[in-house]
């Protein structure tokens, strides 16, 4: 099987089984995956877990984050200067459908409303929503957007390790 043989499965998304093929994963054409059947969900998957919480896997011997290898499996090189946002905040997610390529400042512009909350803050929002209270109103109550609210109380970021 060459590389362009078949659409390529999350497992090979997440892990690249074909060194050989991959061996410079920028070298990769744009729509080498259809990701169309990607579903909305987070996706982990074998990797090296970095002190920052990022995936690193290795792509014929050279050490590469596994979200940006997934990103340029489907869009080709990420933009010189910018940088892969996670939009669900989950650094180990890989689903392309979840990064955003942004310039640093945007980056950084992203990241404080996520740094505002730690997992008790995240625990007392849920427990909240569930007892009633709006997703409006936390996002006051918390200082942080509702669409930040929204993503907790529906579990789509600060996933509880199963
Ligand atoms: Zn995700």
């Amino acid at each position: 099987m060459t590389f362009h043989d078949q659409p390529m499965s999350l497992e090979d998304l997440a892990f690249p089984r074909d060194r050989q093929a991959r061996s410079d994963t920028r070298a990769i054409p744009a729509g080498t995956i259809d990701p169309s059947g990607l579903q909305g969900e987070c996706i982990d998957g074998p990797g090296e877990r970095t002190r920052l919480g990022y995936v690193r896997v290795w792509v014929s011997g050279v050490r590469l984050l596994a979200h940006v290898v997934a990103w340029e499996l489907i869009n080709g090189p990420v933009p010189t200067g910018m940088e892969l946002d996670h939009k669900c905040r989950n650094r180990w997610c890989r689903n392309p459908l979840h990064l955003e390529p942004v310039s640093h400042a945007e980056n950084c512009r992203r990241s404080p409303a996520t740094t505002k909350l730690d997992w008790e803050k995240v625990r007392e929002i849920r427990r909240r929503y569930v007892a009633g209270e709006s997703i409006t109103h936390l996002g006051r109550q918390f200082d942080v957007t509702k669409q930040a609210i929204w993503l907790i109380v529906n579990h789509k970021n600060w996933k509880e390790p199963a």
